[in-house]
């Protein structure tokens, strides 16, 4: 399949979703998540109008931006290790896993600017999922505080492996919830706006429930 053609079938899907919601598909960016897939296929869903590509691998967004570059803007959606945000920084606009201390700490005495980051957060408190758990996260953000070059932009989750429409939704739900308690302490370096949640199989749950990025691979340019 076309990205054009995937693009095309996903963006009905937004409209609906959006329009279920009382919301406005423009309010929700899709960033095409391009891990499993080549360069050249990155740079058919940047002609077919994708702004936005997902790699979760250092190695991935350095060559895939080498080819690419500012022609889209670059997220980090994976689980990063301190001693790789070196190398990484300067290719990534959005870092979508911040979950601890230390990585704030070396991501902002590594960037040269402020970067656009969200707490990845665990909801569904599955064992094998990155990110901190709800409780956590207010006191997290609020400690972040002295790191100028870490702007909190939003938060992030990754929805449990499941069929269940409701546990995903509730899921979505809780991190929507969180949010609003953030946005709500009005820190001039957690604007907090955005909520990067969903992906192939749920994207549409979690646009009824306020997503403003959702990452998608599958769905858009395979596996
Ligand atoms: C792989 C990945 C996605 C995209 O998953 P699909 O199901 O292929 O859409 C989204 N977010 C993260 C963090 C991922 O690792």
């Amino acid at each position: 399949m076309k990205v054009k053609d995937n693009l095309a079938a996903i963006k009905q899907k937004i409209e609906q979703a959006a329009a279920r919601a009382g919301r406005k598909a423009e309010d929700v960016t899709i960033v095409a998540v391009t891990k499993y897939v080549s360069t050249d296929r990155a740079k058919e869903a940047v002609e077919a109008g994708i702004g936005h590509l997902g790699e979760n691998r250092v190695e991935g967004i350095i060559e895939k931006h080498e080819a690419i570059g500012s022609r889209a803007k670059w997220h980090f959606i994976g689980s990063l290790q301190t001693r790789k945000v070196k190398s990484m920084i300067e290719y990534a606009d959005y870092i979508h896993s911040l979950d601890r201390e230390s990585l704030a700490k070396e991501i902002n005495q590594r960037a040269a600017k402020p970067v656009q980051c969200f707490v990845q957060v665990n909801v569904s408190g599955e064992e094998s999922k990155h990110g901190m758990v709800p409780g956590e996260v207010i006191p997290f953000i609020q400690s972040l505080h002295r790191y100028e070059n870490v702007q909190i932009g939003g938060l992030m989750t990754m929805a449990p492996l499941t069929d269940d429409r409701d546990v995903l939704r509730a899921c979505f739900r809780q991190l929507a919830s969180l949010r609003d308690e953030v946005q709500a302490l009005n820190l001039p370096f957690a604007p907090c706006s955005e909520l990067s949640m969903g992906m192939s199989n749920d994207y549409d749950i979690a646009i009824e429930e306020g997503a403003t990025m959702i990452r998608i691979g599958t769905a858009l340019v395979g596996e």
